[in-house]
């Protein structure tokens, strides 16, 4: 694997920057400040090719590296990790597990539409009581004839209300614990779901969580995924790819805000010299500098792995955990760096921090990604 990125991921990075810059810069900190989830910016990012980037191109995606998805939702990430969350949930949480465990028929009917776009898609794990524990899943499917009658509700979900599609994990037999879980694809707008008021944020606040209620929502059996208690299974190995993304919001995020804060330093002036002239705030950006770099090598080590069929779920436990904590860090070390003025609104840094926070918790909480990697290496 090298750290050099190929002239065709330079070009990619290039063209999502010029995007970033030109539509996503400009409105974030109004869309922050007002929790507008603006689709006009997802429908772009479908547009120039990075949801669907590393896609089937039979169904219509580009055919690319999961490591160049990575460099181009990192563009994304410096700015707006709301807008990435929202594009990357539809590819890696909704479109890849259709690709990977769904029949012909249902990639024709729920892959094709995503990937000839644009268009949202949604993953329904969470519920009240199925948290970091998601193997609690309350939402019951009951078979009936060639259907199946789905009832409950799922928290949190990313997109909804805003969605096309979910993917939707329900149990549909108690008895057996984890292999009771089944997972179903369905349209956004299947009669009998409806959505929860938008979920109001510390961050992310550019994008869209709502609560979602199945009430006896019929589906066809051929809307189930993969098969019948493999649910649990398909949520887990879906996380594995889920948290390439989060860990390239945790990358993306940290660069941004060092960005800011090495452009700061470098201009403001107290004791007559740049603040970046005192060695304690060099050896502060030294460490984000290499924190920023460390993540983004574990992160690019998931993606090869993926990329070249390795196995892929422990580094990319590693790169969520460490990527996501150095996201944090960075960015409160950037609204250090900035003094009173990064508590204020009127710079991005406190927006950065705010935001950092949830690559912490959500597709895992990075207590949970310590358990996941323990276990691996406990093995
Ligand atoms: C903005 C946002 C977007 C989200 N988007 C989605 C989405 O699109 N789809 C979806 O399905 N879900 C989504 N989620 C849900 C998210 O993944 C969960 O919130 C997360 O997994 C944690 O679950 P919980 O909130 O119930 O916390 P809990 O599970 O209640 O955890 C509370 C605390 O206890 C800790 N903890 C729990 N169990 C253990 C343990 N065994 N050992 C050590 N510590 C433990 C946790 O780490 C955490 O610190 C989203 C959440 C948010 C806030």
């Amino acid at each position: 694997m090298g750290f050099v990125l190929s002239d065709e991921q330079k070009a990619v990075q290039k063209v999502v920057r010029e995007f970033v810059e030109k539509n996503i810069v400009p409105t974030v900190k109004e869309r922050d400040e007002k929790c507008i989830f603006d689709r006009k910016l997802t429908d772009g990012l479908y547009e120039i090719g990075v949801q669907g980037l590393f896609h089937d191109k039979k169904y219509g995606g580009g055919g690319g590296l999961v490591q160049t998805y990575a460099v181009a939702l990192e563009e994304v990430c410096r700015h707006d990790i709301g807008i990435a969350a929202a594009t990357s949930v539809t590819s890696c949480l909704y479109a890849w597990p259709t690709w990977f465990y769904g029949t012909e028929e249902q990639r024709e009917r729920f892959l094709r539409p995503i990937l000839n776009g644009p268009k949202l898609g949604s993953f329904g794990l969470t519920e009240p009581n199925a948290g970091s524990d998601a193997a609690m899943q309350q939402t019951v499917a009951v078979k009936d004839g060639n259907n199946y009658i789905i009832n409950g509700s799922k928290k949190f979900i990313t997109n909804a209300g805003e969605n096309d599609f979910i993917l939707v994990f329900t149990m549909t037999d108690q008895s057996k614990g984890t292999k009771g879980i089944t997972a179903f694809l369905m349209e956004g707008n299947t009669p009998g779901i409806t959505y929860g008021r938008p979920e109001l944020k510390m961050g992310i606040n550019t994008s869209m969580q709502r609560e979602v209620y199945f009430n006896d929502v019929k589906v066809g059996k051929n809307q189930l995924l993969g098969e019948e208690g493999i649910g649990f299974r398909i949520a887990m190995k879906t996380l594995d790819l889920g948290r390439i993304s989060v860990a390239t919001q945790g990358v993306g995020l940290a660069q941004g805000a060092l960005d800011h804060a090495i452009k700061y330093t470098k201009e403001r002036v107290q004791f007559g010299r740049p603040i970046a002239s005192n060695q304690a705030l060099q050896f502060m950006m030294a460490d984000m500098q290499n924190l920023v770099d460390t993540s983004r090598m574990l992160l690019w080590r998931a993606a090869y792995n993926m990329d070249h069929g390795l196995p892929y779920a422990l580094e990319a436990s590693q790169a969520k955990l460490f990527a996501t904590d150095a996201g944090m860090k960075v960015a409160t070390d950037a609204v250090q760096l900035f003094g009173g003025y990064g508590f204020i609104k009127d710079f991005p840094v406190e927006r950065l921090m705010r935001d950092a926070k949830i690559a912490q918790i959500y597709e895992g909480t990075n207590q949970i990604q310590r358990m996941v990697i323990a276990s691996q290496i406990l093995r």
